[in-house]
This record gives structure tokens, sequence and C-alpha cells, in this order.
């Protein structure tokens, strides 16, 4: 391998375990089907590698959050349906229909336009309507949504999907997650009362669909089983269930060579504002990767605070000092001596350092981790 290539980290992405992940979200929402949230860049993997995979183990529904990704996602997907999160981006109709994307409706001026819109293009897709039933971010608020129903507005002809999004289905037993659950299910049954047939199965042909769990929703019984889900996190391999055993198989490894090993006496420091101070006479092993990369800044270790860690010759390092640009220093001195040479890789995602503790480890959630990886590494793909 040339010198050139042995600076870059490397990106390993499983696809083979991204459909694995569907395919069991897919099974635990039956007798519904899953569908896949692709969002950023499919949460860091990149759309043009995520949505074939997810389409080729069977997916059909994706959801994007910009109409600049679900026309990324709609090179990449010559079928399904594609949902753009974030609603009509103003101005901009027309590429949906060109596209064949569908809006999420939250607000009554968004559904003026899509209804307006379709009677015109009667091609156009139809949209989802987003109903926010606590996170008060997204969607009509409950009463609006029954005063349109009651009302007998609501253009049922162009719209597929109704949907509601959890506030905190990670957390076990949460009540907010059963109170959003049973609003939701309440205003679908409304929906039903007013002579609308609500699908409650796939493959049906019955004109709406209701969706409700995101990851967590799975695997919470309170949530309610729905015809779509839609997953983001779980498929790219993080844990749904916090604090206990993550049932999904993991997707992403990040590893970066080792540049230079560095022999620090005691008393010496570590890296910008000497945030390690070698308490004996240490060894520093300098990896190629760094906040540039994406790998957090918050990673970094001050003398009175633990950081992150990296796997060296298959123990467990922890990272000395700030993380820098595009380099972190790790405390090697612990390792059998001569057991780590220049070239070797360090991992820093991957086998005991899942994504959900590396985000720990830099004081934010594994999400964060995924989003932030950077277009610096060399990707590979494994089936
Ligand atoms: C991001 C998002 C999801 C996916 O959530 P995960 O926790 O990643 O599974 C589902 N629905 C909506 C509306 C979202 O914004």
């Amino acid at each position: 391998m040339s010198r050139l290539a042995s600076q870059a980290a490397r990106l390993t992405l499983d696809l083979g375990a991204l459909a694995a992940n569907w395919c069991k979200l897919n099974a635990l929402n039956a007798p519904g089907v899953a569908g896949a949230v692709i969002k950023a860049d499919a949460y860091g993997l990149g759309i043009e590698n995520a949505a074939p995979a997810l389409h080729k183990a069977g997916c059909r529904t994706f959801f994007v959050a910009h109409l600049s990704e679900g026309i990324r996602a709609r090179a990449a997907l010559p079928d399904g349906e594609i949902f753009v999160l974030n609603g009509l981006a103003a101005g901009q109709l027309a590429a949906y229909r060109a596209h064949r994307l569908a809006p999420v409706l939250g607000t009554m001026s968004e559904i003026t336009a899509w209804q307006a819109f379709r009677d015109e293009e009667p091609e156009a897709e139809r949209a989802a309507l987003h109903v926010d039933t606590g996170m008060n971010r997204l969607g009509l608020r409950p009463d609006a949504f029954r005063d349109l129903l009651a009302a007998g507005e609501m253009p049922w002809d162009d719209i597929s999907i109704m949907m509601s999004h959890f506030v905190s289905a990670e957390v076990e037993n949460d009540t907010f997650t059963a109170r959003q659950a049973t609003v939701f299910g309440e205003l679908a049954t409304l929906v039903q009362e007013a002579g609308k047939a609500v699908q409650q199965l796939a493959n049906s042909n019955q004109p709406l669909r209701l969706s409700l769990c995101n990851s967590s929703g799975h695997f919470t019984e309170s949530a309610g089983r729905y015809a779509l889900s839609r997953p983001g996190y779980a498929l790219y391999g993080g844990n749904p269930t916090p604090g206990r055993k993550n049932p999904m198989r993991s997707v992403v490894r990040l590893e970066a060579p080792v540049i230079q090993i560095t022999p620090v006496p005691a008393g010496e420091t570590v890296g910008y504002n000497s945030n390690f101070i070698a308490m004996r006479d240490s060894l520093i092993a300098t990896i190629s990767c760094g906040y540039a990369d994406g790998y957090s800044r918050n990673a970094g270790a001050k003398p009175d605070r633990a950081g992150g860690y990296a796997i060296v010759a298959g123990r467990e390092c922890p990272i000395a000092g700030n993380v820098s640009m595009d380099l972190i220093t790790v405390d090697i001195t612990h390792l059998p001596k001569g057991s780590v040479k220049v070239g070797d890789f360090a991992t820093l995602i991957g086998d005991g350092l899942d994504i959900d503790r590396v985000g720990e480890a830099a004081k934010t959630i594994g999400y964060e981790i995924l989003t932030s990886l950077g277009r610096r590494y060399e990707r590979v793909f494994v089936e």
C-alpha cells in the first residue's frame, strides 16, 4: 500500500448487516412492514450506498429530510416511494413531481398547496400527513386535525400516510410514549369513524397507511404496531434499547493507521493545551484521524476527565489529551513492548467500541457520531 493511501482512515460499511437489520425490523413490525429513514446521507453512510442495499433487502418506502436528499435518493432508487420529512420546500413543487417524491405535510398551508398542486398534476405522488402528538416540532396539532376531520375537509385523496413521531421511545416503560401512542390510536379511530378505511395491514389496497414507530418503537410494547414503521438509527447498527444488549448487527467500522510512536518522558505533556500529562515514562501512538474527519473533539481527555478509546493491538487504549484536526494521540504505555508498529490500524469504532459507547465518550449520542462520519475516509464495502 502506498504511503498516501496508508494515511487515510478506513470506514468499512457492512451492507449485509444493514440488510439484515432492516429484515429484523420489518419482521418486528409484522403484520405491517418497515420503511427506512435515509436522511442526513443515510446517517452518514451515504445514500448511494445504503438505499440500494435496503431496496434489495425488500424495503420500498424511504424517508429523507430534504428535497435535495430526495433527488439523490431517487437517482439511487428506480422504484419505491420517497417521502421528504421536512415538508414542502417553497417554490419547488415541480421538483417533487419530476423526481416522484412526496412531501410530509405538517401545516394547513402545506396541505392546501399540495392539494392544489395535485388538482393540476394528478400524477404527483400522494403525500404523508404528520400529526404532532407531543414533540411540538412538526405536524398538525391533534385539535387542528380533529377540526379538519369534523369539517370533512381532509383531502384524503392526496394523502397516503398518516404519521406521528415519538419523543423518547428509547426510554423503557416511558409514559410519554404510551400517551403519544394513545393519542395516535384515538385519531386513527376518528379517521375510521369518519368513513375512511384505515389500512392496518400492508399489501392491502386500502388507501391510508398509519405510521408511528421509529427504531426504538419496535422494541416498546406500548408503541403499537401499524402498517408502516420508520426506523433509522437501528438500521445502521445503533442500539434502539439503550442500557440493554444491542439487538442489531453492527454496520460501521472505523480504523485509522498509527503514523508515529513517540516516547514521552514522565512530566512532559501531549498535544494542544497540554491536556495529557505523562505521570510515568509513556509511549504515545499518533493516529491519522481527527475532528476534521468527524471524530468528535469532545472525545479528548483532560487530567480530570477521561475521554474516548481506541483499540490498538487488541487492547483498549485511552485517548491522550486533545483530539486534533487530523490526529489523535493514544496512550499505549500499557501494551506489551513491540506490539504496535507504524502502519498498524487502530480501531476507533468497532468491536467493543460501538457507536453508542463512542457517543457517550464524546458526551453526545451515537446518532451524532454516525452523521458526522467524514468524507476523507476511504470507504470499503462488505456484504
Ligand atoms: C429521524 C426520524 C425517524 C427515525 O428515527 P430513529 O430514531 O433514527 O429510528 C423516524 N421518523 C421521523 C419523523 C424522523 O424524523
